[in-house]
């Protein structure tokens, strides 16, 4: 970046933290140089900001996870606008119905919002357990949405199930085993009520991305098509073909690659053909999730993107479900698709402060070596004063051979302390110097490239990896993050972040760039004033997936509404959990804790170590610590 700081352009901030590219319309960077979040899709924005400082206004402490409402109702909006558009454009002959698949992000709020956005499209839920399956019924009561019932079903499952058909919900249990076919014949038959019956279908089209394994033949979950058959066979023989009324299949999450969607898509409607040749009503086609996020904004086939956007999603599902099913008589289906990831990760953002930093710093090179100095020390002096454009890449193996040299003649106790202390600053000064060489470099060796990073700064974050982005530990996954505010100013230091927990895991060190990713974050010098990053795009399977690492809780939950005059209403409130209740969780007992700590200062008294003044003082801290926040409180 060769701008010094006085012309800095909140356009170049746009560009480093390629927010343009990842915001879809919901982020922006504004002329005050603050992220700015367009809850109805562009127009209407309000900065995230000016959010916190309400906030802080409330004596709500960070970290806090903001959801928008209205980027979920945008969403769900631009689903069935999408397919309606495409539906009408091929004249299709039937529906397009979304389900939102429950385990994405369960939060009862989620759910109840899902329903009641949902409902002008009789959007509907898909239940893989019996906890989701009875979080369903309690939200969901349109008669024309469905209800999907996934995963294993137990006996109790089948009756909620059943129930809930005769109540008038149009529930469907999709058999995932050969062995289920067999309960819910005996449940629907003992209570007489006759059940919907859909058939997962494993494919052999395997998706290529991080989730692909709920896909393709070896998948765990499914019939293949000579157990499809088997169940129709079945199905006939107890007189209950009728009730087949579903084909369902999920090839994975975060699909990148469009040609894998039109695939499975093409494949999955042979076998409905197929099924309704057999005899079964069905009506409709389930094709799962996989629509994916373009978490990193390359707009490429990898892992963190997807080739294609909404518009295309639709259109190459209903182009070759028509085009598939004209050469055959069959009516076409309802179409269903379950989308969690593309319908709420825009929703969630989190929100932390920066709470301390440690630099990158090396001690000065001293001018001369002392006069017994090591020979290995006086070669990596030599290195230092050569190092120049021409011969960097060389410089830097030099450093790093002299430098494992000596380190090994420390361990066998043949050089001293201050040998390898010294060592180690000339090895820095070296690595360094050829960093700052690079930036002048036409092309930078792939070596040479991880730098920058390797010299990067830590910034301490206010939250925990491990409770609020578990897919950033266990599966690398990439989310955006930035600064939500000092975007007019230019950012100096190049950062990996940190989170509270003392575990060297809990740390942020891969970040979406303009057009790649990088190592290391360019942030702002910290000053006596709060800096605050957000994480975007976090509202799929971060929240529930969290753990108690270091017994840091769930953080506080707001959530906020813009109207379209830009008004802001904080809505709902969920209080993050306190120490007493992260404590509870892992079985101790408050109550109990503080009667032994009371215990403890009483002895004390008693032997005169505090005073009865200090066993007070001593009790008010304990019983607020453990109503306080589990967080770092300002
Ligand atoms: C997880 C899952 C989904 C959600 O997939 P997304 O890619 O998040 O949309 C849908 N259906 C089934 C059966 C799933 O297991």
């Amino acid at each position: 970046m060769k701008t010094d700081s006085t012309t800095w352009s909140t356009e170049e901030s746009a560009d480093i933290y390629g927010i343009k590219n990842w915001g879809a319309d919901y982020f922006s960077v504004s002329d005050a140089g603050e992220v700015i979040v367009h809850p109805h899709g562009n127009g209407i924005g309000v900065s995230l900001r000016k959010i916190v400082d309400g906030l802080t206004d409330r004596g709500l402490d960070m970290p806090v996870l903001l959801r928008f409402s209205d980027i979920l109702d945008s969403r769900i909006k631009l689903l069935h606008e999408g397919f309606g558009r495409a539906i009408k454009d091929f004249e299709y002959q039937g529906h397009y119905r979304g389900v939102y698949p429950i385990k994405v992000n369960q939060q009862q709020q989620v759910l109840e919002e899902i329903t009641e956005f949902g409902a002008r499209y009789h959007h509907g839920l898909e239940a893989g357990s019996k906890p989701e399956l009875i979080a369903a019924l309690s939200y969901m009561h349109d008669p024309e949405a469905y209800l999907i019932c996934n995963g294993y079903k137990d006996e109790e499952f089948v009756e909620l199930g059943l129930y809930a058909c005769k109540m008038g919900l149009q529930c469907i249990f999709v058999v995932e085993t050969p062995s289920e076919l067999e309960l819910i014949i005996d449940r629907s038959k003992t209570l007489d009520i006759a059940p919907n019956i859909g058939v997962r279908l494993k494919l052999s089209t395997q998706a290529s991305g991080h989730w692909n394994h709920s896909g393709g033949e070896r998948s765990v979950f499914g019939l293949n098509p000579s157990q499809v058959c088997d169940l129709v066979d079945r199905l006939k023989e107890v007189d209950m073909l009728d009730c087949l009324q579903l084909l369902h299949y999920h090839v994975g999450s975060q699909i990148p690659n469009i040609r894998d969607i039109r695939e499975a898509v093409v494949e999955a409607c042979r076998v409905y053909i197929g099924l309704v040749n057999e005899g079964a009503p069905m009506g409709i086609l389930d094709l799962g999730g996989g629509l994916a996020v373009d978490y990193d904004g390359s707009h490429g086939d990898t892992e963190a993107s997807r080739n294609y956007n909404l518009d295309e999603y639709c259109v190459a599902i209903v182009e070759n479900l028509a085009s598939t099913l004209a050469e055959s008589e069959v009516p076409h289906p309802d179409i269903v698709t379950e989308s969690g990831r593309a319908t709420v990760a825009y929703y969630s953002v989190l929100l932390f402060n920066i709470l301390d930093e440690s630099r990158f710093e090396i001690s000065d090179l001293p001018t001369e070596l002392p006069e017994n100095a090591h020979e290995l020390l006086h070669n990596l002096m030599a290195v230092v004063k050569v190092v120049s454009l021409r011969n960097a890449q060389e410089c830097f193996h030099d450093a790093f051979y002299y430098r494992d040299e000596i380190h090994e003649r420390f361990k066998r106790g043949t050089m001293t302390l201050r040998d390898r202390a010294l060592a180690g600053s000339i090895f820095w000064h070296i690595i360094t110097r050829v960093a700052k060489l690079t930036e002048q470099m036409d092309y930078i060796p792939n070596e040479l490239r991880k730098l920058p990073a390797m010299l990067a700064d830590i910034y301490y974050g206010n939250f925990s990896l491990f409770q609020s982005l578990p897919d950033v530990w266990a599966i690398d996954q990439l989310f955006p993050v930035m600064p939500i505010h000092r975007l007019d100013e230019k950012p100096t230091r190049e950062v990996v972040v940190a989170d509270i927990t003392c575990d060297c895991d809990g740390k942020i060190d891969r970040f979406v760039g303009q057009h790649t990713t990088r190592d290391s974050l360019p942030l702002h010098n910290l000053t006596d004033e709060e800096y605050y990053l957000g994480v975007f795009l976090v509202g799929a399977y971060q929240e529930t997936l969290g753990d108690l690492h270091n017994l840091l809780g769930d953080t506080n939950v707001i959530t906020v509404e813009v109207d379209r005059e830009g008004h802001l209403n904080y809505s709902r409130e969920l209080e993050g959990d306190s120490v007493a209740d992260v404590l509870s969780y892992v079985e101790y007992d408050p109550k109990n804790m503080i009667r032994r700590i009371r215990k403890l200062a009483e002895t004390a008294v008693r032997n005169d170590a505090i005073s009865a003044k200090d066993r007070r003082h001593i009790m008010d801290a304990f019983e607020s610590g453990m109503r306080g926040y589990t967080y770092f409180e300002r």
